[in-house]
């Protein structure tokens, strides 16, 4: 028996069953991260919609394509073992000009005076700012609330019927909302060894607006790719960098990849290499920060303070050193409009601005 080959069909399979059993029939709607795909890409989020699968079962992308679903598997669970009432996936379905939209929110927790939607996301490494799409997805899902707040909208997996949002609450959790309950929205991402909640984010009439505009122009091109008066190719894509095209399930066919098919097979197993290498540095960096971490941690136990420690060939010590001073850019210039004004600041931001070399970007993405 081939392990990996079983443990790779198993994967597809079981996300596939996930998907149905969790959200349904997803080509009946648009959803609140076809909204979040559309926002950066178009095409990719038609394609999505269309149920149009690319060759995305390689062991490697399965594991992190699902280990999102795992990932909130297990705090869910760790949640539930806190006093606060949540809901998880909680929906939400509207139709807004004749578009069916629905929203699945991860985790919603209630209390009778706030109401705080938190969305999931796993990867690999958390970054400094949290990507677009996720922030469209939460402002859609928070914007959804509030407007269909005290429609019947709301169910939970195998409810008969649709609820009002107070409904659904006091329904489940005996929790009378409060008429002034303030709703707001955090974008939880989880790594392997970190976590970090990008919090603040409260509903906004123009990313609502915004969020139905997408949702429409994924469904209105859906059915003209249905309708045959279009391809997927006649759709807007991304032009410009976007990370995601590395796993974007239509990425073989797309007019941003148009290439030209190089006679020159040596080509081939030089990039192969390279890419070996890339994945072979990063591995050897994991592990040399695996190392540095042990030796800190034996020096910190070892109860000395700036003293040498020496090996046959080698000495070490371990030093406290202070955090970098970084200046907040953004709320520094918040506060200098407030004043010399704002057209003062950005002449000075212009006049102090200086442009980079050029550079060559290798961009090598997998076919
Ligand atoms: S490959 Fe990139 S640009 Fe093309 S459809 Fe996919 S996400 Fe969009």
């Amino acid at each position: 028996m081939d392990i990996i080959k079983n443990l790779e069909s198993a994967l597809v399979k079981h996300g596939a069953e996930h998907t149905a059993s969790t959200l349904g029939d997803r080509t009946k709607y648009i959803g609140m991260s076809d909204i979040a795909k559309g926002a950066e890409c178009l095409r990719s989020a038609v394609a999505g919609k269309l149920g149009i699968k690319g060759e995305n079962n390689c062991l490697n992308k399965q594991l992190i394509l699902q280990r999102g679903h795992w990932f909130e598997g297990g705090l869910v669970e760790a949640l539930r073992g806190n006093s606060q009432p949540f809901f998880e996936q909680l929906e939400i379905a509207a139709e807004v000009d004749g578009v069916p939209i629905k929203g699945h929110l991860d985790m919603v927790f209630v209390s009778a005076d706030e109401i705080h939607v938190v969305e999931v996301k796993s990867m690999e490494a958390i970054p400094n700012e949290i990507y677009k799409s996720y922030q469209m997805q939460l402002y859609a899902q928070i914007g959804f609330l509030e407007k269909y707040f005290n429609e019947p909208c709301f169910s939970v997996q195998n409810s008969p019927h649709n609820l009002t949002f107070p409904e659904i609450v006091e329904q489940t959790f005996n929790v009378k909302l409060s008429s002034n309950s303030t709703i707001k929205g955090s974008i939880l991402a989880v790594s392997m060894t970190e976590a970090k909640s990008f919090d603040g984010f409260v509903p906004d009439a123009n990313s609502t607006l915004q969020a139905e505009l997408i949702a429409k122009e994924i469904w209105q091109n859906s059915q003209e790719v249905i309708n045959g008066t279009k391809t997927l190719n006649d759709i807007e894509y991304c032009l410009k960098f976007y990370q995601l095209c590395d796993w974007c399930e239509v990425q073989n066919n797309c007019p941003k990849f148009t290439a030209v098919k190089l006679a020159d097979d040596n080509f081939d197993s030089f990039i192969a290499d390279l890419e070996q290498m890339k994945i072979d540095k990063k591995k050897l960096a994991e592990l040399i920060k695996i190392k540095e971490n042990n030796l800190i941690k034996f020096y910190q136990n070892s109860n000395l303070i700036n003293d040498w420690l020496e090996t046959a060939n080698y000495r070490f010590k371990v030093s406290e050193i202070n955090g970098r001073n970084n200046i907040n850019i953004k709320e520094f210039c918040k506060e200098v409009k407030l004043i010399i004004g704002e057209s003062q600041v950005e002449n000075l931001i212009k006049k102090h601005t200086k442009q980079g070399y050029p550079y060559s970007r290798l961009q090598v993405s997998k076919l």
